[in-house]
């Protein structure tokens, strides 16, 4: 028998197994993929799939909210971060992974927890008694989604996401196409570029718009994008430049063909480790398949492009949780059950398992009668956690990824040197706090 039943193995629930299983608490972690059913972005059975993206974010933990956040969750012993770091591959600054060899570390660390079961199967219900934690992502199945629904008594909020395509890189032409980061100096040259020129580009932009999309009649009217994922026709619907100010901003990216800046470019992220998949940075679309196939191959470089995956459309499901939980992500109706990871609110891989992880934390305190006492608002997860629990206007509550706009203010400090004074605050003070809350 189990004392915790976690429902979903995706980013959020692999932490928070782990974070209970390595305290000895005993967990039944269920996963319905594997019974042969998978959310419409899921394309595996593995545990911590990343459906989307392989990246991480920025590492950078002195600048950057989210390497920050990084940094935390490293100081909680992470099984995502730890697993990330096993299965990393070259991204500049960021934190990229081989999706597989990611999920596969995640996989193999939980089984080997000795008090923890993995069970395969849909859970439709919601648990009516004993610790739950609900971690069943913006896909939730459908007959869990009605159930929650149910219990919260408010109608769950559905926007949309798109997801990006994914490139064979031996079907690049790599004649047309040059390894370049930005502002390049020589020692790194993690992306692929494909330049255009004007005339290219504006073609290109023109069949963004008139290209045929994917209709959602049922919300399309008033369901808002994340702007994070926006799509690139809906970007090049806001104006010509829209693009060339976005993910095709062609600065700092020397072509040595020409020796000068391309007019847009187009960029491919290494998508595992072997360097035989590319993701298209920043091209979330929602065009037709075979819309985008002919799109996308008239990019220089591109036209004989193999594609590992095309972009996609998605819904995502999550709780106005600012109304509806208490400060440790428990259900006010019935505080047996917590949420964790994107169905609460929060947004992106990190974010979800940083949720996770916090969920796994607060549940282990709560079996042990201990009080919990949240991390500090100063540091990357308190101020995720603050945003979730109630610092977010309800009315108008949106999925959020971590950033600094999350944090107190510290406007006595000097612009310039304010990312940093962010962060030296967070590290400082979730010392003192793991000093203070952990045996
Ligand atoms: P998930 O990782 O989705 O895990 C939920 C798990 O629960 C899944 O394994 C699912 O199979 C399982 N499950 C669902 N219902 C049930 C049930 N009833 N019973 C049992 N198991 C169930 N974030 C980024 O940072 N970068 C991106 O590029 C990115 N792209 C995205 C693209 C798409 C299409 C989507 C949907 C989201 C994307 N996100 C992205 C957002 C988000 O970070 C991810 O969805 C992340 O995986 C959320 O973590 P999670 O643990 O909350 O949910």
């Amino acid at each position: 028998t189990h004392q915790v039943h976690i429902v979903g193995g995706g980013l959020a629930g692999s932490e928070a197994a782990w974070q209970l299983a390595r305290r000895g608490v005993h967990v039944r972690l269920s996963e319905m993929r594997g019974t042969g059913e998978r959310s419409p972005a899921h394309q595996t059975d593995a545990l911590a799939e990343l459906v989307c993206s392989n990246s991480f974010r920025s590492d950078d933990d002195e600048k950057n909210a989210v390497g920050l956040l990084h940094h935390e969750m490293r100081q909680l012993d992470s099984l995502i971060m730890t697993a990330a770091a096993k299965a990393q591959v070259p991204a500049g600054s960021a934190l990229a992974v081989d999706r597989d060899v990611f999920s596969a570390e995640v996989e193999a660390a939980l089984a080997a927890q000795p008090t923890l079961e993995i069970v395969r199967e849909r859970i439709d219900t919601l648990p009516q008694t004993g610790l739950t934690i609900v971690a069943t992502g913006p896909l939730t199945a459908a007959s869990l989604a009605e159930s929650i629904g149910a219990a919260t008594g408010a109608d769950s909020l559905a926007f949309f996401d798109a997801i990006a395509p994914i490139v064979y890189h031996d079907s690049i032409d790599m004649d047309v196409c040059w390894m370049a980061s930005r502002w390049d100096k020589g020692e790194t040259k993690d992306y692929i570029n494909c330049p255009m020129d004007k005339e290219q580009y504006l073609a290109f932009h023109a069949g963004l718009l008139a290209g045929e999309k994917t209709a959602f009649k049922e919300w399309e009217a008033d369901t808002p994008y994340f702007n994070g994922c926006m799509p690139i026709e809906v970007m090049a619907e806001r104006g010509v430049e829209t693009l060339r100010f976005g993910p095709m901003k062609p600065v700092g990216l020397d072509n040595p063909r020409t020796g000068r800046w391309p007019y847009a470019v187009v960029q491919l992220r290494q998508d595992n480790k072997l360097g035989t998949i590319w993701n298209m940075v920043g091209f979330q679309t929602k065009l037709k398949h075979a819309e985008q196939v002919r799109l996308f191959r008239t990019i220089p470089g591109l036209e004989n492009a193999e594609f590992a995956r095309l972009g996609g459309l998605h819904r995502n499901t999550f709780l106005n949780s600012p109304v509806l939980l208490d400060r440790e992500f428990r259900l006010k109706t019935a505080p047996h059950v917590r949420f964790a990871g994107q169905i609460t609110g929060c947004e992106g891989y990190v974010e979800s398992a940083a949720v996770g992880l916090l969920a796994g934390l607060m549940t282990a305190a709560e079996i042990t009668a201990q009080t919990w006492s949240s991390p500090p608002r100063t540091t990357a997860l308190g101020a995720l956690h603050a945003h979730i629990t109630g610092d977010a206007e309800a009315e108008s509550y949106q999925p959020m990824n971590v950033n600094f706009g999350l944090f107190p203010p510290l406007h006595e400090v000097k612009k310039k040197q304010r990312k940093e004074a962010y962060t030296a605050r967070a590290k400082a003070d979730l010392g003192e706090w793991m000093a203070s809350t952990r045996a």
